[in-house]
């Protein structure tokens, strides 16, 4: 997909204790950057197979060359990002997947060394490019309204914007954002992520025009998104608020699809630059715009269970990635 501007990775995690404890098996197998996903109803002719730019594969040991750790899925998806940004571009990275299938190990991970994830790791190596002082937290506090500027387009009212001189500003601003963070159980057995996690750095560039002495400036917006969890509300038992809020959320992932595949048939001349991209569609896409049309490059990892328990979630989440190809 060498100049496409979806790039599409999937990460299978290893089994969970709850998973272990009822002997499922695993529907998953990798090879290179294709995934296979396997029926446990039918073994023998039910298997599907998946193409990616990247199929990670964790279910083995650290040192075995297949494994795909913190370091790696960083290196191939949050450093590309991250140097799109600085030639100029907007740029995204969503984790999409059901509760509990690795996105948000993917996209913070765990603060034990080497355990980081995307976010962690792409704000460090910022730091260590020198970049003094241009970093801006879009930080939310309580309830927040979505508005539109007649130029700048739609905004949250009220977010606050600060600016950070490091890599550990940023760590704290993260922490009191996700204690923030809406956090609902539902009657999963694990506790269920009921909202998007929206972390966006406004990164400036300024240069002096060397002949000229004129100053020019170089605006590109990095978001890196943990996408509430893909189950539908109806499989969760949700009730009254919950429910209502399961359906939003359903309906900002059908139009985040949408719109996702349709900027990938644009870039394959599919689809003519004038045909209708349903950004309005849904909050997540209206505000996310920028990142995702136009002078932009998108990234998505789809978090996968490997078990044989979870297998129609899964392949819904497989076939999700796979339109946004
Ligand atoms: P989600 O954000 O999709 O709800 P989490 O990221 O919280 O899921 O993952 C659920 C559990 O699985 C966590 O305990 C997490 O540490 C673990 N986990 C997820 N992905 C991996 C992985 N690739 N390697 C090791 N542990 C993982």
């Amino acid at each position: 997909m060498a100049g496409a501007s979806v790039k599409v990775a999937v990460r299978v995690r290893p089994f969970n204790s709850r998973e272990t404890g009822r002997n499922a098996k695993c529907v998953i197998q990798m090879q290179g950057n294709t995934t296979c996903i396997s029926n446990p109803k039918q073994p023998k002719d039910g298997a599907k197979n998946f193409t990616f730019d990247y199929s990670y594969w964790s279910h083995t040991t650290a040192d075995d060359p297949s494994f795909a750790c913190q370091k790696q899925v960083y290196k191939d998806i949050g450093e590309e990002m991250l140097l799109h940004a600085f030639e100029g571009y907007n740029v995204c990275i969503f984790a999409y997947g059901q509760t509990g299938g690795g996105k948000s190990y993917t996209m913070m991970g765990k603060q034990e060394p080497g355990q980081e994830g995307i976010i962690p790791q792409l704000c460090e190596d910022f730091d260590r490019r020198f970049i003094d002082r241009c970093l801006l937290h879009l930080q939310s506090q309580g309830t927040l309204r979505v508005r539109e500027h007649p130029i700048l387009g739609p905004y949250v009212e009220d977010l606050s914007k600060l600016a950070v001189t490091g890599f550990n500003d940023i760590q704290d601003l993260m922490d009191a954002g996700n204690k923030a963070r809406t956090v609902a159980a539902t009657n999963m057995n694990e506790t269920s992520s009921r909202s998007h996690a929206v972390f966006t750095i406004v990164f400036t560039q300024k240069r002096r025009d060397q002949m000229t002495s004129l100053d020019t400036e170089k605006v590109s917006k990095i978001s890196l998104v943990d996408l509430a969890g893909s189950e539908r509300a109806d499989s969760s038992g949700a009730k009254g608020t919950r429910l209502k809020e399961g359906a939003n959320i359903n309906k900002s992932l059908t139009t985040l699809g949408k719109v996702i595949s349709a900027l990938a048939e644009m870039q394959s001349n599919k689809k003519r630059k004038s045909d209708f991209i349903p950004y309005r569609d849904s909050v997540l896409t209206w505000l996310l715009k920028e990142n995702l049309g136009g002078n932009s490059r998108t990234a998505m990892i789809a978090a996968l269970s490997p078990a044989d328990i979870n297998y129609e979630e899964t392949l819904s989440t497989l076939r999700y990635a796979d339109r946004a190809k």
